[in-house]
């Protein structure tokens, strides 16, 4: 296995840039804009997913926020995955940001824009910052602020739901350059602050028992963006103390949990650490950065098989079930290597440690590049290691599956990790052309 290498600045580091500015919202990070793919079997999927976002129908994937808004919607909703109404919107939204930044392709800019405007008529038609697809959204929420934090439970996943919204208007700001996007980010954040104010500690630990995607990410790159402390504070509100407590204490805990409703809380850990630790909280932040490595350690290397990914049936298996791997037929997820992926990226952006790197390159090549079908561009939910078994692919407009919002990110950003930079030093951390 290649190693990541650290090299002294010579010509190799010229032929990336030597005037690349500093990026001030992901450390020791390259813009997308900055790496260029060249013929492999990464642009190859890269190419092949711009082709499968372009099939999609924006005005469905949206339906969801218009009807919510009380305004008419311009086509029929998804029907599938019912209940997560959005949350792909959200996912779209962040791909199609990615690939205008990697790209410039001025067609996903007109619809980054197309959807950022819709998406401001629902929230100029709520008035009080929210924007979403959530079900029952406003009853929902109002529940929430009131103190019944089980009504969640009734309702699948709204905050899981909402964090793809608050991604993608992220995303639009970070890789989409949109001003407006960044408006309504910091108006969604501060509706969401609205909503935990009331809890207690006890009624947030309990509500965050329901997979909340990453809202501590969010808020701690609320945090990054503005220099507000009151974001930092609200991204360690969503600390999930089951999980982050044992963390801490080096206990893996995680036998029998589902385990994509775990991978994002760690990487909202080692976010809010980055942030703290700019914040001038340097105890705080190697507690978070401490309690995010140890999450990535047990599951990247006693909860991995050896493609890079995890969990059977979406759920960490004990010792004794890790024969389920060859039985079951449900594999591990496309979405929680996603999130492992970005989990080892912030890792590294802390601490250039070889062994993220080495995790990128083999999580990448063997499971993320092959959850794309190479001819068709259909996304995968399950890679099961069950022999003779086989895989289900997506189509446009169809599966709504999570690993499909997940699945439409996954190949705009290959770019990314392929070199990162510390002062005048510059890593080649992956070997893709
Ligand atoms: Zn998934």
């Amino acid at each position: 296995m290649k190693k990541s290498f650290l090299l002294v600045v010579t010509a190799a580091s010229l032929m990336v840039s030597c005037s690349t500015p500093n990026n001030s919202f992901y450390d020791s990070t390259f813009e997308l804009a900055d790496v260029q793919l060249l013929e492999g079997p990464f642009k190859h999927a890269m190419d092949l997913n711009l082709k499968t976002l372009k099939q999609y129908d924006v005005d469905r994937l949206l339906a969801p926020y218009l009807i919510q808004a009380g305004l008419e919607p311009k086509a029929e909703p998804f029907s599938n995955w019912s209940g997560l109404d959005g949350h792909v919107t959200g996912h779209y939204l962040s791909a199609l940001a990615m690939y205008y930044g990697a790209t410039g392709d001025e067609w996903c800019k007109e619809r980054m824009d197309y959807m950022l405007s819709e998406m401001k008529s629902c929230k100029d038609a709520l008035g009080n910052g929210y924007v979403g697809g959530v079900p029952d959204g406003q009853k929902v929420w109002d529940e929430v602020r009131s103190g019944n934090v089980r009504i969640l439970g009734k309702y699948w996943v709204p905050w899981y739901n909402m964090h793809k919204t608050f991604a993608g208007l992220r995303d639009a700001w970070y890789y989409g350059k949109s001003e407006m996007a960044k408006k309504m980010f910091f108006d969604l954040c501060d509706w969401g602050a609205s909503v935990i104010e009331p809890l207690d500690d006890k009624q947030m630990e309990s509500m965050l028992n329901t997979e909340y995607g990453g809202m501590n990410e969010v808020y701690a790159d609320a945090y990054a963006m503005s220099g507000d402390t009151k974001y930092l504070d609200i991204a360690k509100r969503f600390t999930h103390h089951r999980i982050f407590d044992s963390m801490l204490e080096g206990v893996d805990n995680l036998d029998g949990l589902h385990a994509n409703t775990q991978v994002p809380k760690a990487v909202g850990f080692e976010r809010t650490s980055e942030m703290l630790a700019k914040a001038g909280l340097p105890d705080e932040a190697t507690e978070y950065n401490k309690a995010a490595d140890f999450f990535w350690k047990i599951v990247s290397q006693d909860r991995s098989i050896a493609f890079g990914g995890n969990s059977r049936s979406e759920h960490f298996p004990t010792s004794e079930q890790w024969l389920d791997y060859i039985d079951d037929v449900q594999g591990p997820e496309s979405c929680n290597t996603n999130n492992m992926l970005k989990l080892a990226q912030g890792l590294f952006r802390v601490n250039h440690d070889v062994s993220y790197a080495d995790f990128m390159e083999r999580a990448l090549l063997n499971h993320i590049l092959s959850t794309q079908h190479p001819e068709h561009g259909g996304y995968v939910y399950f890679t099961p290691a069950r022999p003779e078994h086989y895989r289900v692919y997506s189509q446009p407009n169809s599966g709504m599956w999570c690993c499909v919002g997940t699945g439409m990110e996954n190949h705009a950003k290959y770019g990314e990790f392929i070199y990162a930079k510390d002062g005048d030093d510059l890593y080649v951390n992956l070997y893709i052309p």
